[in-house]
């Protein structure tokens, strides 16, 4: 008879694969339940940018978002050389467009918010390009009205690549990944969280780590109440033409272009509040892409539309994740609603819920992350 599990983790994203994995690589006994295949929700559908945030914002989860690009260099080559897939990490720059004063204004302090940091060879991270140098930068981007701004610090990944190398680190490291297996409830002893119920068992364990992205709310009413989550549907077209005339992330608000290393270029993306938890291309959805495309670089009007898809982003009433042990739920760990940038603080939330589970404290300040925190009414940020 096999022995319960240490920790179960309910739902294989790029969040519930990258704890599973760093929970088994600390010895524990880890069982992922997913409900149909792993890695195939917003963790798929998304772009693959690794950014940074704001960086005016010094604030414990804009540290946090920090770290976790940090770590990524590191996080990836380790996943290519455990498994032999490569997530395709690569530093690239991004050249955001300026085209309001307000905009470019908030560039201007965003650039002084980090003179004190500077890439290994001496040049700014941050930088605010005038037009002439933008486009001598890149000749086929539309000329910006104001300037464009630099970062020298963003990446991007192949993350249908890195959720293959996740899965298969998982099971090199010995989880049990069970796909097709819902889970439909948690297990209480009182206020403590024992395990989960699937369609066709029980399953206990020490700690379950709930990383099921937007439907995290309906494994169990009490998370759906203190933890509130919903989905955000972006929309994303993939495009194919000889040689694309441009390398860097190009991006101006909720539009951007990326060329990914196989020449393809990726144009993200949508952002709907309203489309509930329907996974779909829309007609308005598309012609938005499009056009937000050859704003950016007009000549991307010459290549051939070879894909699209959407997905559903895990957004919480303040656009914060929900991270870390749940009060009035002891042995339940929250790792869901991540928003735009599930793929960034994957690493982190990882390291982080490791941490829970092996010495129940971390020395990451969660504080605006914690589970149960009190929500501002939702808002809506595009
Ligand atoms: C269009 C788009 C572009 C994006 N671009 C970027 C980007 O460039 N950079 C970035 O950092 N982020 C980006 N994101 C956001 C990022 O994709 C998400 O924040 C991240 O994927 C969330 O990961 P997750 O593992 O929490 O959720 P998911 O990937 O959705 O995984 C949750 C998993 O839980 C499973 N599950 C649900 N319920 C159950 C259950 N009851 N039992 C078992 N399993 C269950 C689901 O089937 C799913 O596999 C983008 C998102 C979208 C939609």
């Amino acid at each position: 008879m096999s022995r319960d599990p240490d920790v179960v983790v309910v739902g294989g994203g790029v969040i519930g694969l990258s704890c599973a994995w760093r929970l088994a690589q600390a010895g524990m006994a880890v069982t992922l339940l997913e409900r149909s295949f792993c890695g195939r929700e917003a963790s798929w559908s998304a772009v693959g940018v690794l950014s940074p945030g704001n960086p005016n914002f010094k604030h414990a989860l804009a540290r946090l978002h920090l770290d976790s690009l940090d770590l990524y260099p590191a996080f990836c080559e380790e996943l290519r050389t455990l498994t032999g897939i490569d997530p395709e990490y690569e530093r690239c720059c991004r050249l955001e467009l300026c085209d309001v004063d307000q905009r470019y204004r908030m560039g201007l302090s965003e650039v002084r918010a980090t003179a004190d940091r500077a890439m290994p060879d001496g040049s700014p991270v941050l930088e605010m390009l005038t037009p002439d140098d933008a486009v001598a930068l890149e000749p086929a981007m539309q000329r910006p009205q104001y300037g464009a701004l630099l970062c020298r610090i963003s990446a991007h990944v192949r993350n249908p690549r890195l959720l293959k190398a996740l899965r298969r680190a998982c099971e090199q490291s010995g989880v049990l990944v069970r796909e097709q297996t819902p889970v439909i409830g948690l297990r209480t002893d009182e206020d403590t969280v024992t395990g989960v119920t699937t369609v066709d068992r029980s399953i206990n364990a020490r700690y379950v780590v709930l990383a099921a992205g937007t439907w995290a709310g309906t494994v169990d009413p009490r998370v759906a109440a203190q933890m509130p989550v919903h989905p955000v549907r972006g929309q994303v077209l993939l495009l194919e033409m000889d040689d694309p005339p441009f390398r860097h992330i190009i991006r101006r608000r909720n539009h951007y272009v990326l060329r990914r290393r196989d020449g393809l270029v990726l144009v993200g993306s949508t952002v709907e509040h309203d489309a509930g938890f329907e996974i779909r291309n829309t007609p308005a959805g598309v012609e938005g892409l499009i056009q937000g495309a050859l704003s950016l670089v007009p000549r991307l009007a010459d290549a051939r539309v070879v894909g699209m898809w959407s997905g559903l982003r895990p957004c919480t009433p303040d656009w914060r994740p929900h991270i870390g042990l749940v009060p009035g739920m002891d042995g339940l760990i929250a790792a869901f609603g991540h928003f735009k940038t599930g793929l960034v603080f994957a690493p982190i939330t990882a390291r982080i819920v490791t941490d829970l589970v092996t010495h129940g404290q971390t020395p990451f300040d969660l504080a605006r992350a914690a589970p149960g925190r009190p929500m501002k009414l939702p808002r809506r940020r595009d």
